[in-house]
């Protein structure tokens, strides 16, 4: 018996998007301007509480945009949480600056706000491993990520950065949706990131937001996304730009996707309750709960897997049983502090993303899986764990 492939994550359009598109080509709107830029830009801002916004080609470039407005330069610090995919860290060496990583903590998987103090420190202090030792500067900024759609400690975080006078960077590319009594994900620092990859929760095929509550730093990105021409009828230029902003074809799938994103957070909450419940009994396999006022989107639904419980089977075995099966899973993140492009920079913590990462499976968690496919990756599961 052959059976279809399930995904870990695979795009999932509504009903309006296509006709946005096709408005896009019948006005010949074309082009990294037009009237669905502007209008997605106007709803993202309306779905997150008022936020400034500019819609981007990537989560990449509003996280690059953000630090070259925050003044990043070559040899700066900026500290990053470590459990994170590459795109969170990359923009820092795009500015020749350094990266600081900081682990995670168990309650969220995100930025441990004890060790973020300790990397501010040893910033501070010079206190730092390698070349950096004895080299006591100010960090430029702080890299939270919401991983997995799982808010991050964003209010101690921010006690923390205010403390300091740091200004904060959240990487909400996982997050939309997401939200802490109410406040979403990316609101609460300097600057906030979304991404619209084929993977995120809502997608555009690829793209991404930059949010502020400053109207004057979008309306910089903005200038800097688009090869930062000044006021002038020849091309006139005093800075270097970059080639940074969304088609207004994609802005159209943006503005359809927005309409059914709760919809969206609802059914992958809904994946993530189904494989609580049907692993609950199952020992060595757990879950991360949400903390009280705190609202994940549950982007994917992700287990850990303690080989010591479940008589030896380790996430790998998991892994490897599925994708006999035609199913896509994936570990957890690799820290940065471990990748071979990064793991000389400076590192702050123990060893919890470390552990998460060992043991941490990525299930399949598209919101577009029906109960037959949720069902099929627990069998599975359960084949190994409880056979
Ligand atoms: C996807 C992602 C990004 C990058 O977004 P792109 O739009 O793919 O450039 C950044 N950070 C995290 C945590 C992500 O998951």
């Amino acid at each position: 018996m052959t059976n279809k492939t399930i995904y870990l994550s695979s795009p999932h359009m509504g009903s309006k998007e296509l006709t946005l598109v096709t408005e896009a080509f019948h006005t010949n709107w074309i082009a990294p301007v037009g009237p669905h830029i502007d209008a997605f830009e106007k709803e993202l801002s309306s779905y997150v509480g008022g936020s400034e916004v500019a819609v981007l080609s990537s989560g990449t470039a509003a996280i690059h945009l953000s630090l070259v407005l925050l003044g990043v330069q070559e040899e700066d610090y900026v500290i990053c949480q470590s459990m994170t995919f590459s795109a969170s860290a990359n923009p820092i060496r795009y500015q020749g600056a350094i990266p600081i990583f900081v682990d995670s903590e168990e309650d969220t998987w995100n930025m441990c706000p004890e060790a973020l103090e300790k990397a501010i420190q040893g910033c501070l202090t010079g206190d730092l491993p390698g070349p950096w030792t004895g080299k006591a500067r100010k960090p430029k900024a702080i890299i939270p990520v919401h991983l997995y759609g799982v808010p991050a400690k964003m209010k101690e975080i921010m006690a923390i950065a205010q403390k300091y006078e740091i200004p904060v960077i959240e990487d909400a590319a996982e997050a939309m949706g997401a939200h802490i009594q109410g406040k979403h994900c990316g609101t609460f620092g300097d600057f906030g990131v979304f991404s619209f990859n084929g993977n995120k929760i809502i997608t555009t095929s690829s793209g991404g937001a930059l949010i502020s509550p400053s109207k004057a730093s979008i309306a910089a990105a903005k200038h800097l996304a688009t090869q930062a021409r000044d006021e002038a009828p020849h091309y006139q230029h005093s800075k270097i730009g970059y080639n940074y902003r969304m088609s207004n074809v994609l802005a159209g799938i943006g503005r359809g996707q927005l309409e059914v994103l709760d919809e969206r957070v609802r059914a992958r909450r809904a994946n993530f309750e189904f494989y609580r419940s049907a692993l609950r009994e199952i020992q060595g396999i757990s879950f991360l709960e949400e903390l009280p006022d705190y609202y994940a989107n549950r982007w994917l639904s992700c287990i850990i897997v303690d080989p010591a419980k479940t008589g030896g089977v380790d996430r790998e075995q998991l892994r490897r049983a599925m994708q006999e099966v035609a199913i896509e899973s994936r570990p957890l993140w690799k820290p940065m502090h471990m990748q071979p492009v990064f793991e000389n920079f400076p590192y702050f913590g123990k060893k919890v993303s470390e552990l998460l990462f060992e043991r941490g499976l990525c299930l399949p968690s598209g919101s577009n899986l029906s109960e037959g496919d949720l069902g099929r990756v627990v069998e599975v599961i359960l084949s190994k764990v409880n056979p």
